[in-house]
């Protein structure tokens, strides 16, 4: 599946938000959206055009799919497949794209970020219920055990961003000395810690 390989910080500056998809260098005074508040190519005195409500909505629909690193395409699949469920659309969808195999990895504290998730996955360092899965978009599931691959176990990567990882999500349980981790449930909205507007998605493709 393509992935956009573009800049990273480019896609903060343009929603105004810090996404968070660099990892550490986010938390540092190196994060571009605090050294450049102002979207690229845009001077800073520049005044921005008031916003309509579609575009309020579109920026929000961006938002998230730069979050999760999807492409246009899959995410309208994950948004299809979210209004054919009977839960609420937007808490829905947002609960598909945490199921998937690379945010999984990334909040287990397994990698620092969801590029970086998506690289140890495509790269084979991990398994799902004892059996190989490189599928960055692979869904996993409630009760599934997520373990990094015997071959893999000193990656010094994994072994510094478990070091690093502070939080841990709630419906989540990691054995650090075991490497590997497990999904207790499907997360419920409240934790989900991305800060959106999932309904002004729903209300975007409403139209
Ligand atoms: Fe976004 Fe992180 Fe770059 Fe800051 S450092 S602009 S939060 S990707």
């Amino acid at each position: 599946m393509a992935v956009y390989h573009g800049p990273k910080c480019r896609q903060c500056r343009r929603e105004g938000v810090k996404l968070m998809l660099k990892g550490d260098r986010c938390a540092t005074e190196k994060c571009a959206v605090d050294r450049r508040p102002f979207p690229p190519g845009m001077r800073l005195s520049k005044r921005r055009r008031s916003a309509t409500e579609y575009n309020t909505q579109l920026r929000e629909k961006q938002k998230i799919r730069r979050i999760y690193g999807v492409l246009e395409k899959q995410f309208s699949l994950y948004f299809e497949a979210a209004s054919r469920s009977s839960g609420v659309t937007g808490e829905t969808l947002l609960q598909m794209l945490e199921m998937r195999f690379d945010n999984v990895v990334y909040r287990l504290g397994f990698a620092p970020s969801r590029s970086c998730a998506r690289q140890l996955v495509l790269h084979n360092h991990f398994t799902v219920n004892g059996k190989k899965v490189n599928i960055p978009s692979y869904r996993v599931k409630s009760g599934d055990v997520i373990q990094v691959r015997a071959k893999s176990a000193n990656l010094a990567l994994i072994h510094s961003s478990l070091k690093n990882t502070k939080e841990l999500s709630d419906w989540l349980t990691v054995d650090k000395a075991k490497l590997s981790g497990q999904v207790v449930r499907v997360p419920e909205r409240a934790s989900i810690p991305v800060n959106v507007q999932e309904q002004l998605v729903v209300e975007l493709y409403s139209r």
